[in-house]
């Protein structure tokens, strides 16, 4: 790590959230003076409140759906924000379709007039049910408009569409991430995603839910890897999106029986109904990324899964809490 950036301002918009925090962390140590944007909807101050007392962190509680000010230069901004689980995104999608599309517009206009680069975060979620395997960024996916996904996925892809509209018409600096499931600490646990599910379970006793027969995959990757190829992708010069994630693929019964494993726990496993349009299976095609970038990820999954599960079991009560029972229904208004 270097501070050869100092001076240089990044603005993180979602800096409350999961993939935030660690960017803010990362950005910090990097020596740039981050401002972290954030309406609190989904995300927790608990996830950067260490970063409070330094003179480089600025917080800032704003919607970015609505029009978005930040005083002084601005060089590099990372849109984060959005609801990033079905659960989620069932439980606001209003909110979820506004800051994939008009978050994003005004986050283009801020860059503009800041003349500043700004980073997407794209998703896995553009190849909806990917009929195309592994995925590569020129699949163009298989995804349904109006089920419950098609709030999220369909943000996002008019949120790549705006990207490379400002780019091409404005000649704005941007770059497209799409990130593959992600995992590591300062997950929320009552997000619905698979691995806080899986691990909540264990903590709480409870049995195991697999959704369908469990014979879907996914490809999880470790934050620290993820913030990686997302640092790598800021700092370099492609502009068509790249796909970040682990290609190491497994099924959800498998990962589920690897979780009874790693938590030392006789959990039974069950199964429950398959949501709709679960993706079947999911792989992300990193070769751009390895070509471009330079870039695989480096931890494997055991590793990473024994991190993170010791990050929930180091949770206080009121911590634990918290993150089960976070609840924002009430902000679905407009
Ligand atoms: N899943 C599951 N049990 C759970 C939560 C999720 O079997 O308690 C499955 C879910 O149906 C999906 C996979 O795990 O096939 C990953 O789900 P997640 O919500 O983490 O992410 P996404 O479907 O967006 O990849």
């Amino acid at each position: 790590m270097s501070s050869d950036n100092k001076g240089e301002t990044v603005l993180i918009t979602g800096a409350a959230g999961f993939l935030g925090s660690h960017l803010c962390d990362r950005f910090i140590a990097e020596g740039f003076r981050v401002i972290g944007m954030d309406n609190l909807i989904t995300g927790d101050l608990k996830n950067i409140e260490h970063l409070f007392g330094l003179e480089q962190f600025t917080f800032c509680h704003h919607d970015v759906t609505t029009f978005v000010h930040v005083p002084g230069p601005v060089d590099y901004i990372l849109h984060f924000a959005s609801p990033a689980s079905p659960i989620d995104y069932l439980k606001i999608p209003i909110q979820t379709l506004k800051v994939g599309s008009l978050g994003t517009h005004n986050l283009l206009g801020l860059a503009k007039e800041k003349k500043a680069r700004i980073l997407i975060a794209s998703t896995s979620e553009v190849y909806g049910d990917p009929l195309v395997h592994p995925q590569k960024e020129t699949y163009y996916g298989n995804v349904n408009t109006i089920g419950p996904r098609g709030v999220y996925d369909e943000a996002k892809r008019f949120q790549e569409s705006i990207t490379m509209a400002y780019h091409r018409f404005h000649g704005l600096d941007t770059r497209i991430v799409r990130i593959f499931n992600t995992y590591g600490p300062r997950m929320r646990l009552n997000d619905g995603r698979v691995i806080p599910a899986f691990m909540g379970q264990a903590l709480r006793g409870e049995d195991i839910t697999v959704f369908g027969d469990g014979s879907q995959t996914r490809s999880f990757c470790y934050v620290d890897d993820q913030v990686e190829g997302i640092y790598r992708l800021l700092m370099s010069d492609y502009t068509d999106p790249v796909n970040i994630g682990n290609p190491n693929e497994i099924s959800i019964l498998d990962f589920a029986k690897e979780i009874v494993r790693l938590t030392g726990s006789d959990q039974k496993i069950v199964f429950n109904p398959l949501p709709q349009d679960d993706p079947m299976q999911r792989q992300p095609d990193i070769t751009v990324a390895r070509e471009v970038l330079g870039w695989e990820p480096k931890v494997e999954r055991a590793e990473g899964m024994e991190k993170t599960y010791a990050y929930f079991k180091g949770l206080t009560q009121e911590e634990l809490y918290r993150s089960e029972h976070k609840d924002f229904s009430a902000h679905n208004r407009h």
